[in-house]
This record gives C-alpha cells, structure tokens and sequence, in this order.
C-alpha cells in the first residue's frame, strides 16, 4: 500500500458508499494508520491509497500512541458549523512538501460508521475539524489546492507542475488504473 500522488486521477473520483465492510477491507484500514505515522499524516482518505471507497482515517496527533484519537469514518457525512470561518496551513500527503493556507469553519459535526460498523457521531473544534474537512473533500474528488485563493494557488503553481511532470514520466497505465477502480467499486460499493 502506497500513498498516490496528485494528480492521479483517483484523486479526482467522487468515492462511492460502502456496502460491506469485509475482514480484507478491515485490514486494508488497519493498515493505513502505520502508514499515515510513517509518512507523518494526520489524516488519510480511501483514494489517497487508491479505494474508491467512501472512508477516511484520522489522529490529530499524528502519534500512534495515542490510540484514543484513532478515528475511522465509513460513509461519513459531515455538517460545518461554530461560526466564522479560519484560515490555517495545511499540507497533504498526496502533494509531497507543498503546504498553503485554507479557509475552513471552525467545527464540524460527524456522523457515520467505526471499523465495526456501529455507527458514530463526532463533534470537533480547531484542527481535528480541519483534519475532517480536508479528508472529507477528498472523498469528493477535492483536494485542498482546490480551496486556495489567488494568492495562495499562485504560490503553489510552480510545485503542482513539478508534480504534474513527475506523474507524467512516470507513465501511469490510465487504462490500467481505471479497470482496478471499477473492479473495487464491483466489489464493495
Ligand atoms: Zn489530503
């Protein structure tokens, strides 16, 4: 399991509800919080290691030992709410060393399912409600360089067409990724 990189085009795909949480899809999950702390995340979402699914998982400490804020949110939905709007730094695991300020409300409500398919609801302020919210966008399809203002997007530019070309050498097989995608969404979705 990997991290993919903007701008792969999983990156970009509205992600589907999940029907089934099965024991492989379990582990997958369980497995993505190592590496989120390996490559010092905060947060991680389903196609950012290439599900199409409708998930994300989230500790605000970006420590493994603090277990107690260990979050996964299946079929997430979310609500903003606590008033003005804040802009913060953020980065993204999926654009390696790029970091710019997005504006974002300043809580947010958090309904959906655990790991074991009970289902949660999560009140967070500050930085965990950012963590929600970006995670949440990539289940859209949108990542945080799609919020920026004027300013910021101009600062980003030059690093984003430094990733563009990196995914364009690499020579992806789009066909390739796409009939994975499909047969995921087949399976679970
Ligand atoms: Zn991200």
């Amino acid at each position: 399991m990997e991290v993919v990189k903007y701008p792969h085009p999983v990156l970009k795909m509205v992600c589907k509800p999940l029907k089934k949480v099965d024991a492989e899809l379990k582990a997958i999950i369980t497995e993505m919080f190592p590496l989120m702390y390996e490559t010092k995340g905060v947060g991680l979402a389903a196609n950012q290691v290439g599900l199409p699914y409708r998930f994300f998982i989230m500790n605000e400490t970006g420590d493994p030992a603090h277990k107690e804020k260990e979050f996964v949110f299946i079929n997430p939905e979310v609500q903003l709410g606590g008033g003005r709007p804040v802009a913060g730094e953020e980065g993204c695991l999926s654009f390696p060393k790029i970091y710019a300020d997005v504006v974002r409300a300043p809580k947010v409500t958090i309904t959906g399912f655990n790991l074991d398919g009970e289902p949660v609801k999560m009140v967070f302020k500050g930085f965990p409600a950012r963590i929600v919210q970006h995670e949440f966008d990539h289940l859209n399809g949108i990542s945080f360089v799609n919020r920026l203002d004027e300013e910021e997007s101009d600062f980003v530019e030059d690093d984003l067409a430094a990733l563009e070309r990196k995914y364009t050498d690499a020579k992806m097989d789009e066909a390739a990724i796409q009939k994975e995608i499909d047969e995921l969404l087949a399976l679970r979705t």
